[in-house]
């Protein structure tokens, strides 16, 4: 993991909160998928979908307890079935294992359904630079690969693009006619270049959103059917998956497929379900000759092994809790700086990369548990965040990174302040005289010292109130007694 680069969270989301046009973005668009999501529910009985929730959790929770037996049951059925599994300890094996693959059957171009892990292992610069063109073919991760940018959410890559902004792209790489306007045009357009790659293509890359150990299948669950070209058309097929997407059997996948379209776009099912258990067998029309099946860890064993965090893998990358987080909302999915965006990627890409690359990530975040509420699989996230936080300032083990002096002495202080209210009320007082020049109408727009002038240089600072809660509530008592 020592070649994971990431952004900085804190300049990079002071960029996007002066970004206006992220900002006017941002503010249109991200409840749209937090109403379909509740109609979804709403449709299925809220009774219901807790149900499937707590079923959801509990085949995590028992998958990840037995995942040795699981993953070897896994293995056998994909060599059962004619297909090969690999196992790879980190993104430099899992691209060498994908690399060693093409250069055997010589693939010129791979075709690639939307998968997170080979963003995570940076797999397109790694093919690119052994001579294989990948070409990503989910129409979001088609833009921005054109784009040369990082996804901007989970299911959605290429939601921060407006028509304008992908018409001038397709007119600056030569996709289409010049100057299209319309998004039919532009998908048209999308789809007439990628079909010629889908044909040409001599392999084909997908994710997994489930491996099944039963039968040693891979769910794929798309909208475009994208996901069915790459999987059926060229000879050579390699599915990437992190080790936690397994579950034991067919009708545990059923639950999660109830659950990821509903929580992720508010749909009943999604429109396309690839299942793909081996290569093609004698009489199949298509499909591939040959199957390789490559399991990554990639830090996946260092959550297990945590208590505290090992809940991280019961994610199912649905984006709902991204949806649903104030500091989303405003600061979006590039200012993350990695992979996995939001607060789960709070979360995953600290303990991924190392807490020393994203030691910033688990303060990104209010803790109003918004995140939890909308969670599929009720991953506790507050509580993860929360945990990494202490390991941030205890300097622990996990990257060995310390809280600087001055956010030591700033907590400290805060602790001595909130254990003393007598001294609490002068420094009331006192801060009420030293707003006196800045503050208007209850709030503070631009606070001329350091650190609320670094809030204030993107939000307002509520003043503090001309009479402390404390003696409001002092005076109800009394009025009641
Ligand atoms: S943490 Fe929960 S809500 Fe967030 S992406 Fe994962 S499954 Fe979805």
């Amino acid at each position: 993991m020592a070649g994971v680069k990431m952004r900085e969270f804190r300049r990079a989301s002071a960029r996007a909160l002066a970004d206006d046009k992220l900002q006017s973005f941002l503010g249109r668009s991200m409840g749209t998928f937090d109403g379909a999501r509740e109609e979804a529910i709403e449709e299925l009985s809220r009774q219901r979908w807790d149900e499937l929730r707590e079923r959801g959790r509990a085949i995590k929770r028992h998958t990840l307890d037995n995942l040795d037996y699981y993953l070897d049951m896994l293995c056998d059925r994909v060599s059962q079935n004619g297909g090969h599994t690999h196992f790879a300890k980190d993104s430099d094996e899992a691209r060498r294992i994908v690399g060693e693959i093409a250069r055997a059957r010589g693939a010129k171009l791979a075709i690639k359904s939307k998968s997170m892990v080979s963003e995570e292992m940076e797999l397109n610069p790694f093919l690119e630079s052994m001579g294989v063109e990948p070409v990503e073919t989910d129409l979001g991760e088609y833009i921005i690969q054109l784009a040369g940018e990082a996804p901007f959410h989970i299911i959605a890559p290429a939601m921060h693009k407006s028509k304008e902004d992908v018409g001038e792209l397709f007119e600056k790489k030569g996709i289409g006619l010049p100057n299209l306007k319309e998004i039919e045009a532009m998908a048209d357009a999308a789809r007439v270049a990628l079909r010629g790659k889908l044909i040409a293509a001599d392999m084909g890359i997908t994710g997994a959103n489930f491996m099944v150990a039963e039968t040693g299948t891979v769910a794929l669950v798309t909208n475009e059917g994208n996901g069915r070209f790459c999987t059926s058309v060229p000879r050579t097929l390699v599915s990437i998956a992190g080790m936690e997407k397994i579950v034991p059997c067919l009708e545990d996948l059923a639950v999660f497929m109830r659950l990821l379209p509903r929580a992720a776009t508010g749909q009943r099912i999604s429109s396309y379900v690839t299942h793909v258990s081996g290569p093609r067998r004698p009489g199949d029309e298509d499909g591939p000759e040959e199957f390789h099946l490559v399991i990554v860890d990639n830090g996946r064993s260092n959550l297990l092994e945590d208590p505290d965090l090992r809940e991280a893998l019961y994610c199912i990358r649905c984006g709902a809790c991204l949806n649903a987080c104030p500091v989303y909302r405003k600061v979006g999915g590039h200012a993350y700086g990695w992979v996995y965006p939001g607060p789960i990627g709070a979360v995953v890409s600290p303990a991924l990369a190392g807490l020393d690359k994203g030691k910033e990530l688990p303060y990104a975040s209010s803790l109003c548990g918004a995140c939890k509420d909308v969670c599929p699989i009720k991953i506790n996230i507050p509580h993860m965040l929360l945990k990494l936080r202490s390991s941030v300032a205890e300097g622990a083990e996990r990257g060995g990174t310390k809280a600087s002096l001055g956010e030591r002495l700033a907590v400290k202080g805060y602790g001595w302040l909130m254990s003393r209210p007598r001294a609490l009320s002068m420094a009331r007082r006192l801060g009420r005289w030293m707003q006196w020049p800045v503050a208007r109408r209850g709030l503070i727009r631009r606070a001329p010292v350091p650190p609320f002038s670094r809030w204030t240089r993107s939000r307002d600072l509520p003043a503090l109130a001309p009479r402390p809660f404390r003696d409001l509530w002092r005076r109800e008592l009394a009025e009641e007694e």
